[in-house]
């Protein structure tokens, strides 16, 4: 068995019994991993305090040879965002998010930008604080950049990012981008090859949605926060992209329906 050490983010913990729990992290150097952690529970030194969402933790775990889950041995943090876990809308929010990356990534489908782009995500939200929210934002205003923000760059990164250039069947191009949008073929469909009685046809896709989301995956983070878009806009374009992500894993993610 070899020891490996890396940084990473909890995405998913489940109890497997008084003791033991299973975990999934996004880390620098291997992707998606999910291990094995035992005696966790009452482990104080190697893992008390240190296996929260909204903290980035180095990692020590042994990678057995042939078998998927790894063996967690011990974690160190490296970056705690306290704030995020004082605020019920943005833990609720991270939540989620951790949700996302979990089905979306694959295991030890190892691409450094997902880990960033999580490290990023937290760093903002963790920055958030009245003042600034107050000022300019509503605090669901920026929780929707975000969550915009993070599913365009991830749908990028693991190569589901919808087409919105051309007919996915006659490649006839969008100009003016006023195409349908199918959910089964994942892109954009003309008027002219769009089957009307097939209910997996948006007709209407979020006005300036295309422009967003393209920005979203060109733009960093930074530039993202000073955006100033109608609420009512977010909110429509994220309820596009729950759609598309649910019907691209062919379930409802949990934690849509439970916010
Ligand atoms: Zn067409």
């Amino acid at each position: 068995m070899k020891l490996l050490s890396t940084n990473a983010f909890v995405i998913y913990i489940k109890k497997l019994n008084e003791a033991d729990l299973l975990l999934s992290y996004i880390t620098e150097d291997y992707g998606k991993i999910t291990c094995f952690a035992n005696n966790a529970r009452k482990s104080k030194k190697r893992f008390l305090g240190k296996l929260e969402p909204a903290m980035l933790t180095n990692i020590k775990f042994y990678e057995k040879p042939g078998m998927t889950l790894d063996i967690l041995y011990e974690t160190d943090i490296i970056e705690d965002y306290k704030n995020v876990r004082k605020d019920i809308d943005i833990y609720l929010f991270l939540i989620k998010l951790a949700e996302i990356s979990r089905v979306l990534c694959q295991e030890r489908d190892n691409n450094k930008n997902i880990f960033y782009l999580i490290r990023a995500i937290y760093k903002g939200l963790n920055c958030i604080d009245a003042k600034t929210s107050l000022s300019n934002f509503s605090m669901s205003a920026i929780l929707l950049k975000y969550e915009i923000y993070f599913i365009s760059n991830l749908l990028k990164y693991t190569g589901i990012f919808p087409n919105f250039l051309t007919c996915t069947i006659c490649s006839e191009e969008n100009t003016n981008n006023r195409f349908y949008f199918s959910l089964k073929k994942g892109g954009v469909i003309c008027e002219s090859c769009a089957n009307l009685k097939d209910n997996t046809i948006i007709k209407n896709l979020p006005l300036n949605f295309i422009n967003l989301s393209n920005l979203m995956i060109e733009s960093d983070l930074s530039i993202i926060n000073k955006l100033v878009v109608k609420e009512e806009l977010l909110r429509e374009c994220s309820t596009f992209l729950e759609d598309f992500l649910s019907f691209h894993i062919g379930k409802k993610i949990k934690s849509f329906e439970s916010l």
